[in-house]
């Protein structure tokens, strides 16, 4: 069967057209008359189509791919079915036709069936997902966008990756799993230095990012990353991307109070966002312009963002009803997950399972990685930050007590200089088994810098604390360190604690504990200030 991707000059227009969509279209217009083939012509037909969709054309877009999706079916050839499928699919998705976007992407999945093409079978999980993930069910989408990770491992498709891993992270980020989301992104990542689509996936990553960073306060990296952003997805007219920064800028900006910043953000996104005729976009726009010119007390501007933010929300619920996903589609849906299995042998389909298990472990590993201290294997500070935020939220809503301790140990500098720097790594391995060997399991601990560890303790008030914190001090002075070097006699720590008052941030928490550490340190070392 022929697989269009192999004709070489369609491969190079694909890379083109990600790199300069007018200029691929162009090229493509030239190919077109030197050409005799019907099947190149159909191939180029449907490339043009998809420029024009890159450009943002999408009315014009929607009627080549319809004649060249006709074409391509009359001729039998499913594989360039698949594709103009995929791309009807995702316009219909843009403007919230939500079933026709089904139903075309459940024919795609039919097509790649046919032709028994996985890049088919990706495309549509991918897409189905997509569809799951604007109706809200984003635990169903997650398992469809798992799908497609699992059997897009053959195609070793790294732009195909990163996209997948993409609507992956944004299913965790809806999820409230930031660890996965920002695994995700990780891989995502870790593709797109293949990918001939760079610019258009990581400005998306960019923005996903950039929300992680604001769940986590960290507002100014947050704004750079969507700068970022919003310069990439305006170099190549991605459209639906740069409306979604601009949003998310104009969200950061509001948070932040500079009101003129987030307005100048939020009328691009509305006016980026009624061009390509996204609702959804459009609609949140309106709704924080609403909210800012309120708060200037620009009231009639206010009434103008008001009257279109109720305008849309009429259209979107109006849209909803008439889109919704009919019983017919829903029905094709599960009939969908009978003839995939069908489709696969027994022994294909242990295989799959066997790289799903892989995958996993692979995202287990690169999370445990990304979180853990190689040299004490303690978790880092990376992973303090997530964890001391979560902390914080669940102390404050069960009105439950938390402290904190921060350690440092003393001289430690002569350590390495008297008796050299491994010496001094065992030091520090040692002293984190000691801690360990003090603690909970579900009291965290962290190595905050080269010989400061933090120590995250639920439930535990300023007695308790200060109690736990004299163990871990005892425990380490009276080790016995001439194990690790003859003329090592005595090491020890000195310890801040702190407990959590009421409305403190994170940052002020450890500030707390830091500023007692250094007191625990100007009172002679060896000893815990609370
Ligand atoms: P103080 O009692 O005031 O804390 O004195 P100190 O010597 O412990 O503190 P200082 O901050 O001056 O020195 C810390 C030293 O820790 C300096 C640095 O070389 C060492 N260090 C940091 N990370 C590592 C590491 O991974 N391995 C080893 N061996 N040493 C480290
Ligand atoms: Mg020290
Ligand atoms: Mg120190």
């Amino acid at each position: 069967m022929l697989i269009v991707h192999e004709l070489p000059f369609i491969y190079q227009l694909h890379e083109l057209m990600a790199r300069d969509p007018a200029a691929a279209q162009a090229e493509a217009a030239a190919q077109m008359a030197t050409r005799a083939d019907p099947v190149e012509r159909l191939a180029l037909r449907l490339l043009q189509a998809i420029c024009h969709a890159r450009l943002g054309n999408y009315v014009q877009a929607e009627y080549e791919l319809t004649r060249a999706l006709r074409q391509a079916k009359q001729r039998g050839m499913h594989y360039l079915v698949a594709e103009a499928r995929d791309e009807l699919a995702a316009i219909c998705l843009m403007r919230g036709q939500i079933d026709a976007a089904l139903r075309q992407w459940l024919d795609c999945f039919d097509a790649a069936l046919q032709e028994d093409s996985r890049f088919g079978l990706v495309r549509a999980h991918l897409g189905i997902g997509k569809v799951l993930f604007a109706l809200g069910k984003h635990d169903e989408a997650k398992e469809q966008h798992l799908r497609s990770v699992e059997l897009s491992y053959a195609l070793k498709d790294n732009s195909m990756n990163s996209a997948i891993h993409l609507c992956l992270a944004a299913d965790y980020l809806k999820l409230a799993e930031f660890d996965r989301a920002y695994v995700a992104l990780a891989i995502a990542e870790d593709n797109l230095a293949h990918s001939p689509y760079p610019d258009k996936h990581r400005s998306e990553l960019l923005i996903y990012r950039s929300q992680i960073r604001a769940g986590r306060g960290e507002w100014h990296k947050a704004v750079n990353e969507l700068d970022e952003a919003i310069r990439m997805a305006t170099a190549g007219h991605y459209n639906w991307h740069h409306a979604f920064a601009e949003l998310e800028s104009g969200r950061v900006h509001f948070v932040l109070n500079r009101l003129a910043t987030a307005r100048s953000h939020l009328l691009i996104a509305s006016s980026k966002a009624h061009s390509i005729a996204s609702h959804l976009l459009e609609m949140q726009a309106e709704e924080l312009l609403y909210s800012i010119s309120k708060q200037e007390q620009r009231y009639e501007e206010a009434l103008v963002h008001h009257r279109r933010y109720t305008e849309l929300t009429l259209e979107l619920i109006d849209n909803q009803n008439r889109h919704q996903i009919d019983p017919t589609t829903r029905r094709r849906l599960r009939r969908m997950e009978s003839e995939l299995a069908l489709a696969q042998s027994e022994q294909e389909n242990s295989s799959l399972m066997a790289r799903l298990q892989s995958h996993e472990q692979h995202i287990q590993a690169l999370k445990i990685e990304a979180e853990t201290d190689p040299l004490t294997g303690v978790f880092n500070r990376r992973a303090l930050e997530d964890r001391l935020q979560r902390e914080l939220y669940t102390a404050t809503q069960l009105s439950r007590p938390f402290s904190l301790l921060m350690l440092d140990i003393d001289h430690f500098k002569q350590v390495n200089d008297r008796f050299s720097h491994l010496t001094g790594d065992a030091v520090l391995k040692t002293v984190a088994e000691l801690i360990q060997s003090c603690c909970r399991q579900d009291e965290f601990i962290t190595r905050y810098g080269g010989e400061e560890f933090v120590i995250l303790l639920p439930g535990a008030g300023a007695d308790t604390a200060r109690h736990i914190a004299e163990r871990i001090r005892l425990k380490i002075s009276h080790h016995d360190w001439f194990t690790l070097h003859p003329e090592l006699l005595t090491l020890t720590i000195s310890i801040g604690t702190a407990e959590l008052q009421a409305g403190e941030s994170t940052h002020d928490l450890l500030a707390r504990a830091d500023a007692h550490l250094y007191q625990a340190k100007a009172g002679g070392r060896n000893r815990t200030c609370c």
